[in-house]
């Protein structure tokens, strides 16, 4: 079932839904499988699966020269999908880039995600590959997530990039986007951000899932400059919890995100990991209650890898 349609099924009821990493290259899936397992008493209706494109590394080759290469240290977002919903019978919501996909390249995954009966996407640009600076796409691809959604409301009207193709069926995608409480980090100002969020949903997103923030004022801010600048679909907040001291720099450098003060300065005394985790986990808990408060749609959780302290917090409100 597609996620507008369970959130339409929810009444208003406050939703638990999470997002998982493929495993590293190498990995077993049996690492990920019991990841997931403690957090299906909290009925997610969907599980989200990160996509992540290559990377250039550079290497040592035997003549001495350094090489450089390419990687791709987390494949297999759409295996993964398929076999969460194989597995746990929860629908799963694959990310979907421009990075890297040129149009037919998008338009076969496409294909292959309707026949495996997966009916959400969220669709993303993608980050610039790290060494890159800015983001590239590819000669025949996406510049921004916006065409990419276009190119899926195409496909579900039977419009495909060959005119020539006659005898075809349509997809039925429900589209998911990405928004920015903090704006995103490349748009010259919040008002252009919301602008061309509004962009996205008039090309043809459903639903909108937010980066992490940690502060609910700026969401609800967010929420309403959205509403005012006339997006009406259901916009998801995304959360997560603070797991260790690292992330006091690690997340703000990473998402591009603040965060409060009084939050730093708890995490900043503490003894060690465990003890920033406890703030971390309590500081989400209070942030979801009063989110569920308002009546978010449903209350996502990056789980980054792990999912013990998003167990805790579920468990503490759902
Ligand atoms: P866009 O909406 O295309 O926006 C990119 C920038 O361009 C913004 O600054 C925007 O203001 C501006 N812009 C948008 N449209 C236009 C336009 N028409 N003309 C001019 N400027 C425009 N990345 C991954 O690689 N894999 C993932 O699985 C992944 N999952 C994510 C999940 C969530 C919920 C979020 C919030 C982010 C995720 N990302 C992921 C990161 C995301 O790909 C990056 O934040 C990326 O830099 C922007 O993606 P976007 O879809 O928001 O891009």
């Amino acid at each position: 079932m597609k996620v507008t349609d369970h959130l339409a099924r929810a009444n208003g009821k406050t939703l638990f839904s999470f997002e998982v990493l493929p495993p590293r290259k190498g990995e077993n899936i049996q690492t990920l499988f019991s990841n997931i397992e403690p957090l299906l008493e909290f009925k997610p209706p969907f599980i989200d699966v990160t996509y992540h494109r290559e990377e250039y590394v550079y290497r040592q080759h035997p003549n001495g020269l350094l090489e450089k290469k390419t990687v791709r240290r987390r494949p297999g977002t759409v295996g993964i999908c398929a076999a969460i919903k194989n597995r746990f019978d929860v629908d799963t919501v694959p990310h979907l880039i421009c990075g890297g996909f040129s149009k037919e390249e998008t338009e076969n995954a496409l294909i292959d995600l309707h026949f495996l009966g997966i009916d959400t996407v969220l669709a993303l640009r993608g980050d610039p590959i790290k060494s890159e600076g800015s983001f590239k796409p590819q000669p025949d691809g996406h510049a921004y997530a916006c065409d990419l959604i276009g190119q899926v409301a195409n496909l579900n009207k039977g419009e495909y990039l060959d005119e020539e193709q006659d005898d075809t069926f349509a997809t039925d995608f429900c589209i998911g986007t990405a928004g920015y409480p903090e704006k995103h980090f490349e748009a010259p100002n919040h008002a252009a951000d919301v602008r061309y969020l509004k962009h996205k949903v008039d090309r043809g997103a459903d639903y909108i899932v937010t980066q992490m923030f940690f502060d609910n004022a700026k969401f609800f801010e967010y929420v309403a400059q959205c509403r005012a600048a006339g997006i009406t679909v259901p916009i998801i907040p995304g959360l997560k919890p603070l797991t260790g001291k690292k992330q006091l720099t690690a997340l703000p450098r990473s998402f591009f995100i603040n965060l409060p003060e009084e939050l730093v300065e708890a995490v900043a005394q503490c003894r060690d990991d465990a003890a920033a985790r406890e703030i971390g986990i309590e500081w989400c808990i209070q942030q979801s209650r009063e989110l569920m408060a308002a009546g978010v749609p449903s209350l996502h959780y990056y789980s980054m890898g792990k999912s013990e302290t998003i167990r805790r917090v579920a468990a503490a409100l759902f």
